[in-house]
């Protein structure tokens, strides 16, 4: 449930030329002021002065915000400034976004200011989605069980890597045994909440609605042509890759959508099977290399998960090269462009995704059987067995 006033205030930084002489920040203010429950939208020089910061705390009371999002920079940059900032007038940690305009758009789709301008306006409405569905709570990325529908058959137990999980009899609900989270101990790489089979678990921050909102609000209103990727890129990981790229001003092709988690062991195989039913050309998962996850075994499960995805794809109708699962570490900057522009070349010869776009999955599994999706022609028609 979403509490608070639900006002939000958004912050669109020019930092000096950086971003604004790659796209149009005028049209992101059009758009910010056009989005739902938005008390306040302003465009600023540099988001992240000591000016910029005492005008959002004035703002906050002026405006009755509970919520900030900048438009901006990297998360990774200059988040926990803004969010004491912001705590200094009880706007929660969680409550405060970034996003991240300057590396991963305006920095390497330099050079073409009308696809980055699109592709701002995308992750300005994903930004927006996101946090609006955010509650202000005490700890972020931590996971949380939904007993009434816990089994209490302890997958979750065994997938955590932090001990933070136990499986005891719950005596509010007959004795029956149930998940319980040590948020202390939990460390939120969401490995378990895409293990559960009930759909019991979810994670603060990073929740399914959180993440398939984001994914219908990129791929049901954008105006991105074909073809349209989603990328789910670790925070560890590739999403440092594209950090760095972005300051090294590498070009990217800008065809494809980013969805930040903590670890790619968070990914759940039926995000993948969503995105692609409701219109994604193709959908690519960076993990970091096995053996070197910040959650030390995280991409172990995503690599086990995704290949049986991989193979159940198929079975679904889709041309299995709709997805692909790569590896990228921090470092691996170079790998994480060429990685990216040879997968969207791979989906530009695979052609657009036939399947039609008002199809519908709604999460979590008891739908799957159910998936009224249109079968692709088959990948090996036509190939001599
Ligand atoms: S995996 Fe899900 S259903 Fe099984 S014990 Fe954990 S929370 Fe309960
Ligand atoms: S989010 Fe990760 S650390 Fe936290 S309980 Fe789940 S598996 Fe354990």
């Amino acid at each position: 449930m979403v509490n608070g006033s639900q006002r939000m205030g958004i912050y669109i930084c020019h930092c000096g030329g950086n971003i604004d002489n790659s796209l149009d920040t005028k049209k992101l203010h059009e758009a910010a002021a056009k989005l739902e429950k938005v008390g306040h939208v302003e465009t600023v020089g540099f988001a992240c002065s000591p000016e910029t910061r005492a005008k959002m705390v004035a703002d906050v009371k002026e405006h009755d915000l509970d919520r900030v999002l900048i438009v901006a920079c990297s998360p990774k940059l200059y988040l926990k400034e803004f969010q004491q900032t912001l705590g200094t007038v009880d706007v929660k940690g969680c409550m405060v976004e970034m996003c991240n305009i300057r590396e991963q758009c305006a920095w390497v789709h330099h050079d073409d200011i009308d696809a980055a301008t699109v592709k701002a306006e995308d992750m300005l409405r994903m930004s927006h989605d996101r946090l609006m569905l955010q509650s202000p709570v005490e700890k972020a990325n931590v996971s949380q069980v939904n007993k009434m529908r816990c089994t209490g058959c302890g997958i979750c137990e065994s997938v955590c890597n932090f001990n933070a999980i136990h499986i005891s009899p719950d005596k509010d609900l007959g004795g029956s045994r149930k998940a319980n989270v040590n948020v202390n101990a939990c460390e939120g790489c969401g490995a378990c909440v895409a293990a559960c089979p009930t759909a019991a678990l979810d994670q603060v921050c990073f929740s399914n609605m959180q993440i398939i909102s984001q994914m219908e609000t990129f791929l049901k209103n954008t105006r991105m042509d074909f073809p349209k990727i989603v990328v789910f890129s670790c925070h560890w990981c590739s999403y440092t890759a594209a950090d760095v790229a972005g300051l090294k001003r590498m070009a990217t092709d800008p065809h494809f959508m980013v969805i930040r988690t903590m670890c790619s062991a968070r990914v759940d195989p039926e995000w993948v099977i969503k995105a692609l039913s409701i219109g994604a050309d193709g959908v690519l998962v960076l993990a970091g290399h096995p053996g070197r996850c910040h959650y030390e075994v995280g991409n172990l499960r995503t690599r086990k998960r995704m290949t049986l995805l991989h193979n159940y794809l198929e079975q679904v109708g889709f041309h299995p090269d709709r997805f692909q699962i790569s590896y990228i570490d921090s470092e691996e900057v170079e790998a994480y462009v060429r990685t990216i522009n040879e997968y969207i070349g791979k989906v530009r010869e695979l052609g657009p995704n036939p399947v039609d776009p008002q199809t519908n999955v709604m999460p979590k599994r008891i739908e799957m059987p159910w998936l009224d999706i249109k079968p692709e022609k088959r990948w090996d028609e036509g190939l001599k067995l």
